[in-house]
């Protein structure tokens, strides 16, 4: 296929996880932002490509154009948000859908399965119709296992879907080299079969900014010239935010602000998380130097990384984590645990510092180096951008991805054009057909 630039058609399956969604709340975060950057680039170099992903609201229409793609929402299992975790009853009517609606609107050349649920979808499709796959699990449930044992509320099938897709794609994308190990210490997988690719960042999302006048965009209680610290994420236990919180207590006159949950308002009754790191940081005396900023549109991030002297991330466990790369992207030096993608993008002492999960003290000690040396830390700021612009923007992911496409994908019958939606209203379209927050979505993602 090397060199047919605009001959295949690709499907990425994301269950879960749609490039149209607002992000920041339990179940949309990272697996969001690829799905959406790949597939957008990946048309861009004039692939064909259709993200099949759950209908969450009956106003949805069923294709949706964005950036060059078709985004398709899948009705299997009821029209309303549903946990992932509860999700995989419903992935035989997703697999019966896509199959008929490759039948209708003609085949593809590969499937691209986003998570294990996707992967079953995919591994089932290729077994009735011969159409390859590749698979990036995003996240892996013997790691999850390990980590969060009994508060881990996926079946446990998860195990056995993950082994067969380990044994049946045609390629497996890890994301860092952890996920390389944990593929073939925990699953077996063939490392042949194995192709690093990480996450990426988009240069015209971050950049560096001035940090005052950053500071002057922040509310009101946010003091313009104390240390501040942003953590940035989904909010969910293994993000290891409570770690931040408790080094807060030693690392005095500092502040740090959270950006993430189910809404723009920090309400702890939506984000359960937010009520329970309130309750710590009160527990531990620094609740009046947390500031909760809830869920933020897209557009506003470079503003709250530029605006931060720190950007610190202390998961658990991590299978890639885009948000140091945007901090790094933004020129801020990152405070991160020392596993998975963490310890992959941020390199110790060069752009950053690494501590073990779970560990305030040490946490705080690695803060409390870089507070007190502004110098070194603008300069790993630095040394983190020139980094991510070198090896983790978008395009180069998605280049990287279409060789992989290429060597795995069925070779095209014919020469296609890449979507033209010139005849299509976009914005209307999107306005009428899909509900408030996917159109905050759709415009913060085209921002
Ligand atoms: N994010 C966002 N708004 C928020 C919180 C998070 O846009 O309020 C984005 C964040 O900028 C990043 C993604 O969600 O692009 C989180 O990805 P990451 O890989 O760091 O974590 P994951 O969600 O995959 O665990």
């Amino acid at each position: 296929m090397k060199g047919e630039r605009t001959s295949f058609r690709v499907a990425l399956i994301s269950d879960h996880a749609s490039p149209l969604a607002t992000l920041g709340g339990v179940d949309a975060g990272g697996q969001n932002v690829y799905v959406a950057q790949l597939a957008k680039r990946l048309a861009a170099t004039g692939v064909q490509v259709d993200v099949f992903t759950r209908r969450t609201c009956t106003s949805q229409a069923e294709v949706v154009p964005w950036e060059g793609v078709r985004v398709v929402h899948v009705p299997a299992g009821p029209p309303c948000p549903i946990p992932k975790e509860q999700l995989l009853p419903y992935m035989a009517a997703f697999t019966n859908w896509v199959e008929a609606f490759a039948a209708r609107e003609g085949s593809y050349n590969l499937f691209h399965a986003n998570f294990f649920l996707s992967g079953l979808i995919a591994a089932d499709l290729k077994a009735r119709t011969g159409t390859p796959f590749v698979v990036t699990f995003h996240a892996l449930g013997k790691v999850r296992r390990l980590h969060q044992g009994a508060a881990d509320a996926f079946p446990d099938e998860r195990f056995g879907i993950e082994a067969r897709l380990v044994r049946e794609a045609d390629a497996l994308i890890a994301e860092c080299p952890q996920d390389v190990d944990d593929l073939t210490n925990l699953y077996g997988a063939d490392a042949s079969r194995i192709h690093l690719i990480p996450c990426g960042f988009d240069p015209a999302e971050f950049e560096p900014l001035d940090k005052k006048e950053a500071r002057s965009r922040l509310e009101p209680s946010v003091p313009q010239n104390a240390p501040l610290l942003l953590q940035l994420g989904r909010m969910v236990p293994r993000k290891g935010v409570e770690t931040v919180v408790r080094a807060l207590e030693q690392v005095e006159a500092a502040h740090l602000l959270i950006v993430g949950g189910e809404s723009a308002e920090p309400d702890p009754a939506q984000t359960p998380e937010i009520g329970r790191l309130q309750m710590v940081a009160e527990e531990v005396g620094v609740a009046e130097r947390v500031h909760f900023l809830g869920q933020r549109p897209r557009d506003d991030l470079k503003h709250l990384y530029a605006a931060a002297d720190v950007f610190v991330t202390t998961p658990w466990y991590e299978p890639f984590g885009i948000t140091p790369l945007e901090a790094m992207a933004c020129a801020r030096p990152v405070v991160g645990s020392s596993v998975g993608g963490v310890k992959y993008s941020v390199v110790d002492g060069e752009t950053g510092l690494l501590v073990p999960p779970k560990d305030p003290d040490a946490l705080a000690e690695a803060l409390n180096l870089l507070l007190a040396d502004p110098e070194r830390a603008e300069m790993m700021g630095r040394r983190g951008r020139a980094r991510v612009l070198r090896d983790f923007t978008w395009e180069q992911v998605a280049d990287t991805m279409r060789r992989v496409y290429e060597e795995v994908a069925l070779p095209p019958e014919r020469a296609l054009e890449p979507y033209s939606f010139e005849a299509y209203d976009v914005e209307s379209a999107v306005a009428d057909t899909i509900d408030r927050n996917f159109t905050d979505a759709v415009r913060a993602l085209e921002r």
